[in-house]
């Protein structure tokens, strides 16, 4: 049997020895308990003072996953009726969905085309100018665009026309660190002036559980009160802040690693038969794949059981890759081998019926 070779998500990373040495060492308190804007888990407050240092903003809030801290944002930022700017394929949109049915958020989106992972301006412009929108939705990096990154400018951009309309800007960051490392800057730098950032501890930073959120200090005291209706509140959370303060410490080197993977995967792809690869779309851990015929679940299931590679399903045509700790050089060597050998197989086939 040859080695699987796992490339569904960077969530299948786990825990190294120093991330659990450090949620064994943390100092715990019950973080229900709030007096005044903080609960007593001193682990907690710790970790939660240096997010919010580390997006420049006044005040961070742990939420068990990145969907509750998205949907606690955007139930802050808004009321049930309330119109949300997104486009069709954001994670906040196509995945979580949650505050869009009418039974539970109850959100209405007003979406937004987008090429290349960007808001068409124009279009976002035009919208604000005739329509009421509550709320501007970004995600940097963006997920089913294939890890796709908005610099700083376009962030700027899009930030500045949402303000200018008094409209406030929610960032869906759930990989915010490699869309930062990609273009060069800092994870405060990139999300400047944005309202909210949700990002997530528990993908390539290699956290086992939890996400965070950031925003003012008034923003995150009604975020707070959100997170206890919906369930969020939890007690001696120091034990996951620790590990989410431990990733963001020392989980940078990584992701960078995994940027290098990826761009290796995909040259390695180049020329392959059966799919196209954008290699302008290969910007942080994820490569992308379009499939010029057949459907993407079954092709999926094929390269798992012929080759033991395993894969993403996007879209019917469109499969995505994603580096993270645990895939090194050599996996990316070896997939990128097997998904030719699988690629050929299945090209002579269709070249024969
Ligand atoms: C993973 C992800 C989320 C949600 O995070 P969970 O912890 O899985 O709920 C939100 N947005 C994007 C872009 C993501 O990739």
């Amino acid at each position: 049997m040859q080695k699987i070779i796992d490339l569904r998500s960077d969530t299948l990373t786990v825990p190294d020895g120093g991330m659990l040495k450090a949620m064994m060492q943390a100092s715990v308190g019950d973080d229900g308990r709030v007096l005044g804007t903080k609960g007593e888990d001193p682990t907690a407050i710790e970790a939660e003072r240096c997010m919010a240092a580390l997006f420049g903003k006044e005040d961070a809030l742990f939420v068990p996953s990145g969907t509750m801290g998205n949907t606690i944002c955007v139930q802050t930022h808004c009321r049930r009726g309330d119109r949300i700017a997104v486009a069709s394929n954001m994670h906040i949109y196509r995945a979580e969905k949650v505050l869009f049915e009418s039974e539970f958020g109850g959100m209405k989106a007003v979406v937004i085309p987008q090429k290349k992972g960007i808001y068409e301006k124009a279009v976002l412009k035009e919208t604000l100018e005739q329509k009421r929108v509550d709320l501007v939705c970004l995600e940097n990096s963006y997920n089913f665009e294939g890890g796709r990154v908005l610099d700083c400018q376009d962030m700027q951009e899009i930030v500045k026309l949402s303000h200018s309309f008094g409209v406030p800007v929610h960032v869906d960051g759930a990989r915010i660190f490699n869309a930062a490392l990609a273009v060069g800057t800092s994870v405060s730098e990139l999300t400047k002036d944005a309202d909210s950032v949700m990002f997530c501890v528990s993908k390539g930073l290699g956290a086992p559980v939890g996400s965070y959120i950031v925003g003012s200090a008034e923003f995150i005291h009604r975020a707070r009160e959100i997170r206890k209706l919906a369930g969020g509140q939890l007690r001696q959370v120091g034990y996951l802040q620790a590990a989410g303060r431990y990733a963001v410490e020392h989980g940078l080197e990584q992701l960078l690693k995994d940027h290098r993977n990826a761009k290796l995967f995909a040259a390695l792809l180049d020329g392959c038969a059966g799919f196209t690869l954008d290699k302008t779309s290969v910007q942080t851990n994820m490569v992308m794949i379009q499939l010029h015929e057949g459907n993407a679940r079954e092709w999926i299931f094929n390269l798992e059981k012929e080759e033991g590679v395993r894969a993403h399903y996007i879209n019917d045509h469109s499969v995505r890759f994603v580096m993270f700790r645990g895939v090194e050089e050599i996996d990316v060597r070896e997939a990128a081998m097997r998904i030719w050998r699988h690629s050929e197989l299945i090209d002579k086939h269709n070249k024969k019926l």
